[in-house]
């Protein structure tokens, strides 16, 4: 079964007065949000011809291995740790696991502390892109990301992280799911390289995101990537448009 994201353009959407709802009610919910929701889907006719693009969080919009490397090595200084310009593989825990024994529970215990989400720093140019695709015409914007499963921390976090860097209308654009595959699109920016789920042919075409970790992946056509936010993005989403 395949779940259709709810087409919403925030900048026309957004709520008179976003200090008026604070991100607790927010997130409790319902009531607020949804009443949002339903306005907007009554002015979503122009939206079916939009581009719906889907972002990651973690390695695209926010700096996890960056941000897990600094923290990991002040809390363990004793342990080997690997630099960035070495990290092979999507899973951190078993790359250091398979440095030393061991080393794959701390590496966890790093992302699974109090603001380990809320801290990391963005990708360079990655707010200034977001806000920019999110501004451009006929274009849908949702920033989709897996929380992780000890969720005491990340998924709030991951909202409050979202409101802190690209501000509180952004926060009707967070899809947060274990499985992107069931969220329809046209582009998927994601830095892992196997995006699997229930859905064997998701509507997106995925791009990979360059990442320490996937740099050394050959993509070949019509597989793509994007390098960075300065890479030529544009160019990524008008390829996708109907017109094109
Ligand atoms: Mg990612």
């Amino acid at each position: 079964m395949t779940t259709s994201a709810v087409s919403v353009n925030p900048l026309e959407c957004a709520t008179s007065s976003p200090s008026a709802m604070s991100l607790p009610r927010l997130l409790r919910g319902g009531g607020a949000l949804t009443a949002g929701l339903h306005n907007c889907s009554s002015s979503s006719a122009s939206s079916a011809r939009s581009l719906r693009v889907l972002v990651d969080m973690d390695g695209v919009l926010a700096d996890f291995e960056g941000g897990f490397l600094k923290k990991y090595r002040t809390r363990y200084p004793k342990e080997p740790y690997i630099e960035l310009l070495d990290r092979r593989g999507f899973w951190v825990s078993e790359q250091y696991e398979n440095l030393k024994p061991g080393l794959s529970e701390k590496a966890m215990s790093i992302w699974e502390a109090k603001n380990f989400f809320l801290d990391l720093d963005p990708i360079d140019g990655a707010v200034e892109a977001l806000k920019e695709m999110s501004s451009l015409p006929n274009t849908d914007v949702f920033i989709c990301t897996s929380p992780i499963k000890r969720y005491q921390y990340c998924p709030y976090e991951k909202y409050a992280w979202v409101e802190k860097n690209f501000g509180h209308e952004f926060l009707e654009r967070i899809i947060l799911t274990r499985d992107k595959t069931v969220v329809s699109a046209d582009l998927l920016i994601d830095d892992r390289p196997d995006i699997m789920g229930a859905e064997p042919n998701p509507s997106w075409e995925h791009v990979l995101f360059t990442a320490c970790h996937n740099r050394h992946l050959s993509v070949t056509p019509p597989n793509r990537r994007l390098q960075s936010w300065r890479d030529d993005w544009k160019a990524l989403l008008d390829s996708k448009r109907p017109s094109s």
